[in-house]
């Protein structure tokens, strides 16, 4: 072992860097956090940063370090336990490219195979107090449910018991060394992570020993090694790879495999020196395997208890995904204890393992037989066989005026709850694939057996693209062995084109205005006859010889006549699918009620007004875009929140009590959130400019949602509740105080990044210049009588920031500010 450390340990100039990094409002702002400790009245304070402010060219930290405990000292300062410098995964940081590994760092690699738990550090003071830290916490909290620093430390004495050391005698022998031991702690029984940690391998995994200053400096893995040997420590595995190259080798085989010496890990940590000074440089290299494939079944499964319904939507792992699904539903559905106790975080791996045993392969041997599985899946699912199960799509083929959408409507008058109707003529949007997955989304809904895709498909190109788009598009929104059935119906036959051109001209002319994007007055003769002869010169009817159009299960070939065609229509379409499919139509309905069907079909009218080509001066302006009422942050774990602020009322037993109170009678806001903007506070010359730029940051979701919203009135969707559009952005932040007045309860919550923005995108990158319009950010939790309006929140939130609080009426608690809370950005409509 290296030999005890002596020298000067004060680190006044690093705790007054701190200090002076506290007080910054954005970048490399540092966040210090009194803990006392458990077995001493001395207090030590926990040092950290925003996570993204770490490895960033442009932020210079007083400190690296993730994890840092420092003695509340005024004069003289100690580390009292140090965490590794911040390290980065392979190429996720410029400095950890292999390229420049090469070029700026020299071996022996050592690799040591990264463990699955919480972090722990273990130190000691002068006195023999034994001090055991989580990442940024030590000592007693009432904030949380589980405190990590306490159960690694129960784990440690009982190890140390095992091997005869007082506890005392080690945790003096940290600090002769000045040195702090830096354990995984990995325990199902405490908590569960991704990789499975039963009885026998349940404890702590050293893993490195840092000397307690504030430039990293780290003992060697062997040292580690018997250190964890001479205390009872159970040890991680490591090993030496001597040349770069055989490392990277050895690395890109187990990523393949995803399992190392037919191990699940995470990954490995590999340690190695700069060339330059020699200091120590840590990189990781996480496996993505098979990680991604349980977290996903971790996710689905909570977002199947929480909702009831089953996702579809997977990135990956379709096949097996749903075989899980498959196989945990019904275990889920006859036990609400566990599906509690999995929202805590247990029984997570343990359903896992019994999918995994009633599917006979190991999660790596399904990763390696994915594909082949996936395709004998398909092969053994009967796509002929149609049964009650069976959906069906209806594509027409024809040219403009045939009479689709009124033979659709017809169709669909008939069958009001089973049948949809979905139009390309109300799809607005430049996504075109758009009617596919409306008409898919539509035909997802359990009642629903078939969906009319209307479109007039005159092409062979067209016809082929709904091919490709049912392929790409139907499991992500059918369920995997759901049979479709692709019917076509071809509305204008190849010998009377020239009687078609007549009188489809002649309907529409006489239909006028009275459709999506052909108005008749607005475009003129002239126009509608070349758009409609467009059509018929480009049409290529259909051909069942070749692909695409031997691909339907069936092909209805229509007659075109003059009169009431779309009634004829109707009634050779359900003979026919009468015929070839009776589960769908099992009787036809009557003439007199498809006489009604019709009539009443010929009196539709569109909904949506869409605008073709470019605008002449005659054309009329493209609709204002409806902005979102207000842009706001919803939180994801409310309980947590109401947990906190009852603990800060806990000592007023009036309070409590009304707070429970309210608590019980449902009086909070459901869905808790964070107003970011409002279209209101625009009005004012600084907030129009921020909710321009919120506007321009959404713009994407905001043209989503208008084009959704016409085709959605068309479907009857559309009622006055709020809509809610969720965007990809977050916002991590902290609570500050809570204020209680007469009217309203609302808490003042502490914001990152000052007025460089509060967001961060999907990359963890601060979205630039978006800040909170309200001055102080706030969540109204409750409000206390109904005719009190949520915006009085600023007003008390105000009042509780002033320096002095002068209404009595208004009280004031201070609330833990340590626990870190994300919430998603949302466009409320
Ligand atoms: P699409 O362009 O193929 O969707 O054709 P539409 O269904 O919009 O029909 C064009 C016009 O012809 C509309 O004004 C319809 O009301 C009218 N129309 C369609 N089928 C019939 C029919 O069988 N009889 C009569 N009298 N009018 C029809
Ligand atoms: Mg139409």
């Amino acid at each position: 072992m290296p030999s005890p450390y002596g020298n000067e340990r004060t680190v006044s100039k690093l705790v007054s860097e701190l200090e002076d990094a506290e007080k910054l409002s954005s970048r490399g702002r540092a966040y210090g956090r009194v803990c006392y400790l458990s077995h001493s009245d001395k207090r030590v304070v926990s040092w950290k940063f925003n996570e993204w402010d770490y490895g960033k060219k442009n932020i210079t930290l007083p400190c690296n370090a993730r994890g840092l405990f420092i003695s509340d000292d005024v004069n003289n300062p100690v580390i009292v336990a140090r965490g590794y410098d911040k390290f980065f995964n392979i190429g996720e940081v410029n400095f950890t490219k292999w390229e420049w590994i090469e070029e700026n760092c020299t071996g022996p690699y050592d690799v040591t195979v990264k463990a699955n738990g919480c972090i722990i550090f273990i130190s000691g003071l002068k006195d023999g107090t034994l001090v055991v830290c989580s990442k940024h916490s030590t000592g007693p909290r009432e904030d949380v449910d589980r405190n990590h620093a306490e159960a690694g430390e129960k784990h440690l004495l009982k190890q140390l018991a095992d091997k005869n050391v007082n506890p005392n005698d080690f945790a003096r022998m940290l600090y002769d060394y000045n040195i702090t031991a830096v354990a995984e702690y990995c325990d199902d029984s405490f908590e569960e992570h991704i990789l499975e940690y039963p009885l026998e391998k349940a404890g702590l995994y050293l893993h490195g020993v840092n000397v307690n200053e504030s430039e990293f400096e780290t003992w060697d893995i062997k040292d580690v090694s018997e250190l964890a040997r001479t205390y009872g420590f159970k040890r991680i595995e490591s090993f030496p790879m001597n040349s770069l190259e055989d490392l990277r080798k050895l690395l890109d085989h187990c990523s393949t495999k995803g399992s190392f010496q037919g191990q699940e890990i995470e990954g490995f940590v590999i340690r190695c020196h700069l060339k330059n000074n020699g200091k120590p440089f840590f990189f990781k290299y996480k496996f993505e395997e098979p990680y991604l494939m349980y977290r996903q079944w971790r996710e689905v499964t909570k977002d199947y208890i929480c909702n009831k319904s089953r996702v579809f939507r997977f990135r990956k792992h379709k096949f097996i995904t749903n075989k899980y699904l498959d196989f945990v539903i019904p275990i889920l559905e006859s036990s609400p204890k566990m599906c509690e106790d999995y929202m805590r975080g247990f029984g997570v791996i343990e359903l896992r393992n019994k999918f995994l045993e009633s599917y006979g392969m190991s999660g790596l041997e399904i990763l390696n037989h994915e594909k082949v599985a996936e395709l004998e899946l398909k092969n053994a699912i009967n796509y002929d066989k149609v049964d009650e199960h069976t959906k069906f799509l209806i594509f027409p083929i024809s040219v403009i005026g045939c009479g689709k959408t009124t033979t659709s409507q017809t169709l669909i008058n008939l069958f009001p709850k089973t049948w949809g109707h979905i139009q390309n003529d109300d799809i607005t949007g430049k996504d075109k694939s758009q009617l596919m997955k409306k008409s898919l989304e539509l035909l997802a809904k359990e009642e629903m057996k078939c969906v009319i895709v209307d479109r007039n498909n005159h092409q062979f190109r067209e016809r082929k693209q709904l091919f490709e788009w049912i392929d790409e598009l139907k499991e992500d929104y059918l369920a995997y062995d759901t049979n479709v059935k692709v019917i076509g119906a071809s509305f204008a036959p190849s010998d009377k084109l020239s009687e078609i051109k007549d009188i489809t001209m002649q309907r529409v002319i006489n239909r006028g205005n009275n459709h999506q994007s052909i108005k008749f007055d607005e475009l003129g003769e002239k126009k509608v006859v070349g758009i409609m002869s467009g059509f018929l010169k480009r049409y290529q009817p259909i051909n069942l010889d070749r692909s695409p159009d031997n691909m339907f299960d069936l092909m209805i070939e229509l007659d075109f006549g003059e009169q009431d065609s779309s009634l004829a229509n109707a009634k050779q379409i359900l003979n026919e699918i009468h015929k070839a499919y009776p589960i769908l139509i099992p009787d036809v309905p009557t003439d007199n009620e498809i006489d009604k069907a019709f009539k009443k079909s010929l009196e539709y009218k569109p909904t949506v007004r869409k605008i073709i080509g470019r605008g002449n001066g005659n054309q009329p302006k493209t609709p204002k875009l409806i902005k979102p009422t207000y842009i706001s942050a919803n939180i994801q774990n409310s309980e947590e929140i109401i947990d906190l602020v009852r603990q800060a009322v806990t000592d007023n037993t009036e309070l409590l009590q009304k707070f429970e109170e309210l608590l019980a009678n449902g009086k909070f806001q459901k869905d808790l959130h964070i107003t970011l903007g409002h279209v209101m506070s625009s009005r004012e010359k600084e907030g129009k400019k921020l909710w321009k730029l919120y506007c321009e940051r959404y713009n994407d979701q905001i043209t989503e949602y208008n084009n959704n919203k016409y085709t959605e009135k068309n479907e009857n969707l559309c009622n006055n509740q709020t809509k809610l559009i969720k965007t990809t952005d977050e916002l991590k932040f902290s609570l500050k105080k809570l204020c209680w007045d007469e009217k309203i309860i609302a808490v003042v919550v502490t914001l990152p990044g000052g007025e460089e923005g509060c967001l961060i995108d999907v990359n963890g990158d601060t979205v630039k210049g978006l800040v909170c319009q309200n001055e102080v950010p706030h969540i109204t939790l409750c409000k206390l009588n109904s005719s009190v309006k949520a915006v009085y929140s600023n007003v008390l939130c105000q009042k509780a920031e002033s320096t002095e609080v002068n209404d009595k009426n208004v009280k004031v608690f201070k609330l833990n500010k340590t626990k870190e809370f994300c919430a998603s950005v949302y466009l409320n409509f």
